[in-house]
């Protein structure tokens, strides 16, 4: 049956330094196969990105990568799944969005950053109804969460971000925290 729901993940296109976090991908990849939930990603095979679509794959899930041209070769497109290539990474974001019904956010880098920090903004904008889920084992996202809470008490953002940004220490709870 094809999965009925699609969470889109966020993470980094490297490994980190840290193998628990490559591990922490690719369980949440077999765990969306599993639930027969889509996953929706950046599109590249490297990085903890590649981990999660390769194991969701492996584990007989689907998965769809969007890729901005560009990147296709730096961050060497994975075609074990369905791939649709776009013209730029503001495009990337859009069709992520328009394609999932959730998102979760697993350690990464900048473009990790940039790209939890947007939705969440939209999220609170309401120009997104997705929840938002950061999730982590080891308290990689605590120092996230620090400097969220510096600018709700500097006044300068809404504290109700705090909330949107849910928290989630495996991948069990993430999903069902997503409340799909
Ligand atoms: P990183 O966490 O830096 O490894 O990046 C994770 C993913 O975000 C990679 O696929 C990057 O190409 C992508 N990325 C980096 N910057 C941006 C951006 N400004 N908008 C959208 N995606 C980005």
């Amino acid at each position: 049956m094809a999965p009925s729901k699609s969470v889109c993940v966020f993470c980094g296109s490297r490994t980190g330094n840290d193998p628990s976090h490559m591990k922490l991908a690719a369980r949440f990849g077999v765990l969306l196969a599993e639930q027969n939930i889509r996953l929706v990603y950046g599109g590249g095979g490297i990085g903890l990105m590649g981990a999660a679509a390769r194991a969701c794959v492996d584990a007989g899930g689907q998965a769809l990568g969007i890729i901005p041209e560009f990147l296709c070769t730096r961050e060497i497109a994975y075609d074990g799944c369905e791939l649709e290539i776009v013209d730029t990474l503001h495009a990337r974001k859009a069709k992520m969005a328009e394609q999932s019904d959730g998102f979760v956010v697993l350690p990464g880098g900048l473009g990790t950053l940039e790209e939890v920090v947007e939705v969440l903004s939209w999220v609170n904008l309401k120009e997104l109804q997705q929840k938002v889920v950061l999730l982590d084992e080891d308290g990689f996202w605590d120092p996230f969460y620090d400097l969220i809470n510096h600018t709700i008490e500097r006044g300068f953002t809404n504290p109700v971000v705090a909330e949107q940004a849910i928290r989630a220490h495996s991948p069990e709870q993430a999903l069902q925290k997503l409340e799909l």
